[in-house]
């Protein structure tokens, strides 16, 4: 007997058959990263998707369909389902508001150029380069970690007198950005080098002077199992014997100690400070190269930077800046390590994204949530220097790092600290629509899901 299909009947199963794929891929994912709690979930509704579909097609062959009254009920149903999924693609926020891109968003005249002294631990890490400076032989693992590419030393050079023409800016662009994928960059981009991102003096108190035109911004991801805050880091198991050597190592003090590190627990810590030097190292390398075209680059990365890097990683389309004061991007979420290079090459710029982050930030406030020590702020964003951004607590987060080494709640309790999977893609592109409904679902579902559990204790009672 031939069975004819009513429209209605024809997108309830198509609709069925779109979640069952989803929930599929959900439980896939969930699988990959062992969250037996997601798992379970996706797979229960997996069988309760697919289940409804066989039995619907079963009621369908059998006639039970053509009832008036399960007629009724699978249009109301289907119509219901409908509004829910067109509600949460209807922006809610962002679109109507003044501009106010967090990092980015300037009040005109009002944004300064401040001192490198003055930036979250300005006072350690200056205590640092001079301790480095007098006695060259007291390196710490950090430097040891960052030592390829050599304090200072390589940051500039000598610029060769056979200028190269640039004749098409376009693909010199281009060329330039697949290079530096290839020697190890995760993103790139550029932008105009605006005097505000240059700091007035460095950490020895010396006055800067970059008058580059461009900074290309070079951004390494880190994995996201080691951002996460319940990862063993490799070095646990030697952490309760050598906590002060292991914080050194992470926070940059300077080690002094006549207690010799185990060659192993070297190694690891190498292993996981790998990424904080990939950018460094490829910026020093992407320099030289630009030297030797016949222009002028000088590298830029973490104490050695003479420039604000996350507000000229924002400016160059890398990302949005979050809560918890990272940049967050599609490619490498909450875990970038950023470098720059200045220079004179002609290049074409490319333009700051807006994917929804700031607005999913305000329904979220996990970081804050898990922040020991509250640094992460609760409320709006504020207006602070003539710029619009979260008040993160750099100096009381920097002190509390240095005796925690393993701290990285902010960043592995972010929903977006996540493996690259499609069903995530699908939850960015959401967000991207910026409506309060996803975000706000989108957020419970992260916890209902069990991600990004603090392993650190949390203080509960505060909350914004
Ligand atoms: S690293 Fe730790 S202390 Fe610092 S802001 Fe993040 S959660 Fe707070
Ligand atoms: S945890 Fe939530 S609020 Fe914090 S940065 Fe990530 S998305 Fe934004």
């Amino acid at each position: 007997m031939k069975v004819k299909w009513r429209w209605y009947e024809i997108y309830g199963l198509t609709a069925g058959i779109l979640v069952f794929g989803l929930l599929v891929m959900f439980a896939g994912t969930s699988l990959a990263e062992k969250e037996t709690q997601a798992l379970l979930i996706g797979l229960a509704a997996t069988l309760g998707v697919g289940s409804a579909g066989v039995v619907m097609t079963v009621a369908k062959r059998r006639g039970k369909l053509e009832h008036p009254q399960a007629q009724r009920v699978l249009v109301w149903s289907l119509g219901v389902l409908t509004a829910f999924v067109v509600v949460l693609f209807i922006p809610t926020s962002g679109e109507t508001q003044a501009p106010r891109k967090c990092g980015t968003c300037q009040i005109p005249g009002d944004h300064k150029a401040t001192d490198a002294r003055k930036q979250a631990g300005g006072a350690l890490l200056s205590k640092l380069s001079t301790t480095v400076k007098n006695d060259v032989l007291t390196l710490t693992i950090y430097d040891i970690c960052i030592g390829k590419v050599s304090h200072k030393v390589n940051r500039d050079g000598p610029v060769s007198d056979q200028q190269v023409t640039v004749t098409d800016v376009t693909v010199l662009t281009r060329k330039i950005k697949e290079e530096v994928k290839t020697i190890g960059a995760d993103v790139v981009g550029i932008t105009e080098l605006r005097p505000e991102y240059v700091f007035t003096h460095d950490l020895e108190g010396n006055p800067i002077s970059l008058p580059h035109k461009y900074a290309i911004v070079i951004g390494v991801g880190l994995d996201h199992n080691l951002a996460g805050p319940s990862a063993p880091l490799p070095y646990e198991k030697y952490y309760s014997s050598l906590p002060e050597d292991l914080a050194a190592a992470l926070s940059g003090v300077t080690v002094k100690t006549d207690r010799e590190v185990p060659k192993e627990v070297v190694e690891e810590v190498q292993e996981t400070m790998k990424f904080f030097s990939e950018g460094g190292s490829t910026a020093v390398q992407l320099a030289a190269y630009i030297r030797s075209l016949g222009y002028p680059a000088r590298a830029h990365f973490h104490r050695w930077g003479e420039v604000q890097i996350i507000p000229l990683a924002i400016e160059a389309g890398l990302g949005e800046l979050g809560k918890n004061g990272m940049l967050i991007g599609p490619t490498i979420g909450p875990r970038g390590s950023f470098a720059v290079v200045t220079t004179d090459l002609p290049l074409v710029t490319d333009q700051p994204v807006d994917i929804g982050i700031q607005e999913f930030c305000e329904a979220c406030s996990k970081c804050a949530r898990s922040c020991p020590v509250q640094a992460v702020p609760w409320g709006d964003p504020q207006v602070i220097n003539g710029v619009m951004k979260w008040p993160l607590d750099g100096e009381k987060c920097f002190q509390y790092l240095v005796s925690h080494p393993k701290c990285l709640s902010c960043i592995g309790t972010c929903p977006y600290n996540k493996q690259k999977f499609l069903i995530h893609d699908i939850a960015e592109f959401m967000i991207a629509r910026k409506s309060v409904v996803t975000n706000t679902l989108l957020t419970w579902l992260d916890d209902f899901l069990g991600y990004g559990k603090s392993a650190l204790p949390v203080n509960t009672d505060a909350k914004g």
